[in-house]
């Protein structure tokens, strides 16, 4: 993990220069909050230039922020410097704004002096969106955390970008209310960072991927206006969909300050099915005759052999050896129909003849159910081995295809793959599993991803369903995107952000 975690951090600085020219060990030990910036190590010229910007643009922000919401130490910069995947880069300081009008500051202060600025949520993302590989600003909403209402009339909750994105189910849920995007990482990521990603999860079959709930926005644009897009209305055709284009964009268009999301009744009654099978054939099939009997569960995930052996290790669960696939299917609804429906799903899926099912009827015994899918995740960690986690997806007729290809993959490259996730999206997240110790691996690693990207783009499937793009998927955006496309994109951002203060050095 340390290794791979090395060379992604080189890979970023290698490929993005940084801001700022000082960002040694030495450097960074003599930030303090008493000193201004630390003079550059290499004080050539340019790195002045840069360094007096810096200065000019700390000594605005001391007059214009709160105290606390001003951080120069060692300790805040490294803890903002990256999220949960292997690139880190620190920031030459963190501000913590805690309204809107702060945010807008920082932006306008920042614009003016051309210093990057790299938003971020809670840091739970997994492709390095947030690590502000040029230095410069790292701006934290973690602090804009009120859920500033919950309203059952108008189904909408109003938020700051950092609320807990697990916190808002919950106060939904009280009220009866239903908010349904539901990543794997919702207990620690937040809203923003929801937004800027288009987070989704096993719900998301059903329900939509966050887009699907975003409303409204209030944006700080980076030169440090505020605007209102969209409305709290649950339909809009009000001039360009501005607000769904912030949705997604990874921080590199403007800065998330509160969002108006759409909520839905919470239904009442649910009921889960896990049913272990001795091929992923019968998995696939099941889920085949599913969609096509008419069924659209709320959720439908899939496990590998792999996946499922390490879960044996874990979990120890008798059920699980010799198990070389699982299927969950969750229905919900009002409770008399969810069960008529599981038992005719339970039938379709019986016809694949499955070594075991799993029943759990209501919301305690469906997420007891859940807890054995979200060991999955664990298990993998538990090998010992070095999970590179990919969130392809492809078109939904291709998912047998995929898994053939997943152990021809393996065969090709020798290394272990193991495939999990939203079968139903045809997004699975197919995880190469390296040990670095061994030599040549880390060559092994790099070309099995470039065959399972290049594979995955001729089906017409996409390198992220989830993640984005971040530092991780970079090198590949080019193949992902054709030129025409890459320069709307940069037309995009010129608009938006004509400085390009905005999370620079990533793939636009
Ligand atoms: C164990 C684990 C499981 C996961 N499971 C899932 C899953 O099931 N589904 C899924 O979709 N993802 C999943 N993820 C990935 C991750 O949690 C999501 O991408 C999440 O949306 C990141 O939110 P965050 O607040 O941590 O954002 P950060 O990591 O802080 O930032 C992510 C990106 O958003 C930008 N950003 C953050 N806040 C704002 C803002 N207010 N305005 C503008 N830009 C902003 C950042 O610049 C960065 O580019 C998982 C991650 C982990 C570690």
């Amino acid at each position: 993990m340390v290794e791979r975690r090395n060379e992604a951090r080189s890979v970023a600085v290698r490929c993005d220069f940084a801001f700022t020219s000082h960002h040694s060990k030495t450097a960074r030990a003599v930030l303090s909050p008493r000193l201004p910036l630390a003079l550059p190590v290499n004080p050539d010229l340019n790195a002045r230039r840069v360094n007096a910007r810096l200065r000019k643009v700390l000594s605005q922000l001391r007059l214009a922020l709160a105290a606390d919401e001003l951080r120069l130490d060692a300790a805040t910069l490294q803890a903002h410097a990256g999220d949960k995947w292997f690139a880190a880069h620190p920031p030459d300081l963190v501000v913590l704004p805690k309204t809107p009008e702060a945010v807008a500051t920082v932006l306008r202060i920042a614009h003016e002096h051309r210093v990057p600025v790299t938003p971020r949520g809670a840091g739970y993302g997994y492709v390095g969106g947030c690590v502000p590989v040029r230095g410069g600003i790292a701006l934290s909403v973690a602090g804009m955390n009120r859920i500033k209402e919950i309203n059952p009339r108008d189904f909408v909750a109003v938020v700051e970008p950092g609320v807990i994105t697990a916190k808002l189910q919950a106060a939904a849920e009280k009220r009866g209310l239903y908010y349904p995007p539901d990543p794997a990482s919702r207990a620690d990521c937040s809203l923003g960072g929801n937004i800027a990603t288009n987070a989704g999860g096993p719900r998301c079959l059903k329900y939509g991927v966050t887009r699907d709930y975003v409303l409204g926005l209030q944006v700080a644009l980076a030169d440090g206006r505020l605007v209102r897009l969209g409305s709290r209305c649950h339909k809009n055709k009000t001039g360009f969909d501005l607000h769904r284009m912030f949705v997604g964009s990874e921080g590199l268009l403007g800065i998330v300050t509160e969002a108006t999301l759409k909520l839905l009744p919470l239904p009442p009654y649910r009921a889960l099915i896990g049913v272990g099978f001795d091929s992923t054939r019968g998995a696939a099939r099941s889920l085949a005759a599913i969609f096509k009997a008419g069924f659209l569960p709320c959720a439908l995930e899939i496990a590998d052999e792999f996946t499922l052996a390490a879960a044996y290790k874990r979990t120890k669960s008798e059920q699980l050896a010799g198990c070389r696939a699982m299927l969950f299917v969750e229905l919900d609804g009002q409770e008399r129909s969810v069960r008529a429906e599981l038992a005719d799903v339970e039938q379709l899926v019986a016809a694949q003849k499955p070594v075991f099912i799993n029943r759990a009827f209501g919301g305690a015994a469906v997420e007891s159910l859940w807890g054995l899918r979200r060991e999955f995740s664990y298990s993998l960690r538990d090998t010992g081995l070095t999970k590179l986690n990919e969130d392809i997806v492809v078109p939904r007729g291709r998912l047998e295809e995929l898994f053939r290809f997943a152990v021809r993959l393996q065969q090709q490259h020798g290394l272990p793959v193991a495939c999990f996730g939203h079968a139903g999206d045809g997004n699975i997240h197919v995880n190469v599993m390296v040990d670095y110790a061994q030599p040549g691996n880390r060559a092994r690693a790099d070309a099995a991803l470039d065959d399972l990207f290049k594979q995955i783009l001729a089906w017409g499937g996409v390198i992220t369903g989830e993640h984005g793009i971040g530092l991780a998927k970079k090198p590949w955006w080019p193949l992902a995107a054709n030129e025409d496309v890459r320069q709307l994109h940069r037309a995009v951002k010129r608009a938006l952000d004509p400085r390009g203060i905005l999370n620079p050095g990533k793939f636009v």
